[in-house]
């Protein structure tokens, strides 16, 4: 036991596709929770997990607030304001070539209500990303003063998830805002979320990311079934459902003669084996249920509630 070692939990939003789990992946150095070029693909709470001889981190990839349009939205939320309000440290990560705008004011402005109603004790760092897509600096200069000028940020981090750029330095700063605790997770472990979820994330990137806009992010997949097979001990047999709102949508998803759903899944199992390091048997289906996201039943189902 190291009675030196530190630990704490840093929580990290921000707008959509502004980079955060592309940051999270950068310093777990696994894949965790799903990058998409769209937005808003990251539903729970994901956490990667970054563990050292003398430190371990807590990430927590938030869904990203916004404002509430529907119950899922609601619940992405009421879990983003608990994860503030309960970490060692936020990072606001922001797209450094893009102007502040509306979604940021919502973050900043809930961000100085809980400060103010003194929920909030935690330092806030501004993290500036993709810095690798700058063309003129004095346009970044102006977009970083717009948040500067709106919250009183302890640090301002200028990085580049993507390229690894000044991640080391960042590290160091959040490093230094880590007390004294305990190890909370084995080392190896990456992620507290069990190994079907994470898959199921695989295979809703590659569903999101194949279909282009014509699928919407409601769109939800199930592990049913995770299995090691009978005979052999280095093969695992999944099954696997997509859940879609409407027929037309499942028809996309299929694909004609079954392309596209086979592009999914032969691209979701190239991940799952590395994610298992075993060979993988994919079945994949896909079912319609009407107003899916509407239904509090079936989001508990698929686990986007906490079990009390
Ligand atoms: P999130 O919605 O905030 O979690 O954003 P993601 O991590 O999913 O990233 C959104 C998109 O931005 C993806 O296509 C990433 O590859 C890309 N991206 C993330 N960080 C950088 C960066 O530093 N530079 C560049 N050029 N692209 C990035
Ligand atoms: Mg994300």
């Amino acid at each position: 036991m190291n009675k030196n070692f530190k630990s704490g939990f840093v929580t990290v939003v921000g707008r959509p596709n502004v980079g955060k789990s592309t940051l999270v992946n950068s310093f777990v150095g696994n894949k965790v929770s799903i990058i998409s070029p769209k937005a808003q693909t990251t539903r729970n709470r994901i956490q990667g997990i970054y563990t050292t001889d003398n430190e371990q981190i807590i990430f927590i990839d938030t869904p990203g607030i916004h404002k509430p349009k529907h119950k899922l939205g609601e619940f992405m939320n009421n879990e983003s304001i608990k994860t503030l309000t309960d970490c060692d440290l936020i990072l606001l990560v922001i797209d450094g070539n893009m102007e502040y705008g509306s979604g940021d004011e919502y973050v900043i402005n809930l961000l100085n209500k809980l400060a103010l109603s003194n929920m909030l004790n935690t330092s806030v760092y501004l993290v500036v990303n993709k810095i690798d897509l700058v063309k003129d600096k004095n346009k970044l200069a102006e977009n970083v003063l717009s948040f500067t000028s709106h919250y009183n940020f302890e640090e301002v981090y200028y990085i580049s998830a993507l390229n690894n750029d000044n991640l080391d330095k960042l590290l160091a700063g959040i490093i230094k805002k880590l007390d004294f605790g305990p190890m909370y997770y084995p080392k190896d472990q990456i992620s507290d979320h069990p190994e079907s979820f994470v898959i199921s994330e695989i295979i809703r990137e590659k569903v999101l990311t194949l279909t282009h806009e014509e699928v919407p992010h409601s769109v939800g997949v199930v592990v049913e079934k995770m299995e090691t097979d009978f005979d052999n001990p280095n093969l695992v047999n999944i099954n696997a459902c997509i859940i879609v709102e409407r027929g037309s949508q499942k028809k996309i998803i299929i694909g004609s003669k079954g392309s596209m759903i086979k592009e999914i899944g032969t691209l979701a199992r190239k991940d799952i084996v590395m994610l298992l390091g075993r060979k993988v048997f994919l079945d994949i289906w896909v079912k319609v249920e009407e107003n899916w996201r509407d239904r509090q039943s079936q989001l508990k189902e698929l686990g986007y509630f906490n079990e009390e």
